[in-house]
């Protein structure tokens, strides 16, 4: 039986994050994934993810993100990759509604967050939003805010780079195999996959969509909810093209209302947006991967009110969100085998995240001091 300090099952976002991170302090260290990722079957696809610092879904998080941004331009600078594209980001919202995103009154608390940490932003009003972005339809006494730092990450091509990176420095990857049972017992975990047994020291799970079917009872029903989203691109009709125009958060007083997206990158003349919904949950292996002409009318209806997009020539995609129920993550050893990690940051914001919580899922492992407060990212009891 093959045996390793540390296993890490599932290679997206967080697990190859992780994998380089275990690889770059050099234990010995396999990496398994049920595909062969970068992919588009799980959470991590879609060209494009959001990241900003002030973090208004809690500022547990805004050490993750920091941390995140330096490890990023590690690698950017020993690959030469582009990871992070930095537009500025504007999060906008109507006089009359509020603005709830992930749990969040997302305008008023990134504000607070930025304040507290002192993040570089503007905060705007109707006047201001009109000035700065004349290429967008504002509602009577729009607020907004608008963070210069922020921009975008390319997730396929973070992951890419994470998992290159950590077979360079020694990890071991292997795809397209499924891990399907684990045993902890004393000081070692036996694992069990498709293909093979193995035996390691520590177990690191990262199954995203798939961990609530992976734990099953081990941990509560309602710990996990899957839930399918969608993400549209549009072709433009005015100057959205990165060089002039952020990545945004549209908040309404609820996910009906709310949609985040793109400016046009790499010349292409079309934004992406993305929605929300939390109707109705999936399952990973079943879901519709198919999106409706009636859901693109419905995201097209909403978004040309403030952009000047065309309904023609549009394409959909869906995404798999893992959300906890406070919008939070789990990055925690299970309840019944310490020496089983859970690294489960989605909750629709996670991505950011994932070189940060790499990190932190490597010291805990190791037994090292973690470089964040992980006490918010507990299992509930
Ligand atoms: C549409 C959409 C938009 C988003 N927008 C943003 C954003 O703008 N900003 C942001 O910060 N975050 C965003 N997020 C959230 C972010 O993308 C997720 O938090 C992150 O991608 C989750 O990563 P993960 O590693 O948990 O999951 P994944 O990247 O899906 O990785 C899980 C991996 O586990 C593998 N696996 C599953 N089961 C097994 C098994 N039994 N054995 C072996 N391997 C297995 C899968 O094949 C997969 O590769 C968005 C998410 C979606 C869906």
């Amino acid at each position: 039986m093959k045996t390793y300090d540390v296993i890490v099952a599932g290679l997206g976002a967080m697990g190859s994050a992780t994998l380089y991170q275990l690889a770059r302090s050099g234990v010995k260290v396999l990496g398994i994934d049920r595909f062969d990722p970068p992919h588009d079957l799980g959470s991590s696809h879609g060209e494009t993810r959001i990241t900003r610092s002030a973090i208004g879904e809690g500022e547990e998080f805004v050490p993750l993100v920091l941390r995140s941004n330096g490890i990023w331009s590690e690698l950017e600078q020993a690959t030469g990759n582009e990871l992070l594209k930095k537009t500025g980001l504007l999060i906008f919202a109507s006089g009359t509604e509020s603005s709830v995103m992930h749990g969040a009154d997302i305008l008023h608390d990134t504000i607070r967050i930025a304040k507290a940490f002192g993040i570089a932003h503007e905060a705007l009003d109707e006047t201001g939003l009109k000035q700065k972005f004349p290429n967008l339809a504002f509602e009577t006494g729009s607020r907004g805010y608008f963070e210069p730092g922020a921009g975008y990450l390319r997730p396929e091509l973070c992951i890419a780079t994470n998992l290159s990176e950590a077979q360079r420095l020694g990890a071991e990857v292997s795809t397209g195999e499924t891990l399907i049972a684990i045993e902890s017992a004393g000081s070692t975990v036996k694992v069990t996959t498709d293909h093979n047994n193995y035996e390691c020291g520590k177990l690191v799970l990262s199954a995203g969509a798939w961990i609530k079917k992976l734990l099953g009872p081990r941990v509560g029903s309602g710990e996990f909810r899957i839930f399918r989203q969608a993400m549209f691109w549009f072709e433009t009709e005015a100057d959205y093209s990165e060089a002039h125009f952020p990545v945004y958060l549209k908040a309404g007083d609820d996910e009906r209302s709310s949609y985040y997206g793109f400016p046009s990158i790499d010349g292409a003349n079309s934004i992406k947006a993305g929605f929300e919904q939390f109707d109705s949950e999936t399952d990973p292996d079943s879901v519709d991967r198919e999106v409706t002409e009636a859901e693109t009318d419905a995201a097209f209806e909403l978004v040309s009110k403030s952009f000047r997009i065309r309904r023609e020539g549009a394409r959909a995609k869906t995404c798999l969100y893992t959300v906890t129920p406070d919008f939070g993550f789990v990055i925690d050893f299970l309840p019944d085998a310490d020496n089983v990690l859970v690294v489960s940051p989605c909750s629709g914001h996670g991505f950011k995240h994932s070189a940060g919580i790499g990190l932190l899922a490597k010291q805990m492992v190791s037994g090292e001091e973690p470089y964040a407060n992980v006490s918010k990212f507990r299992f509930r009891a």
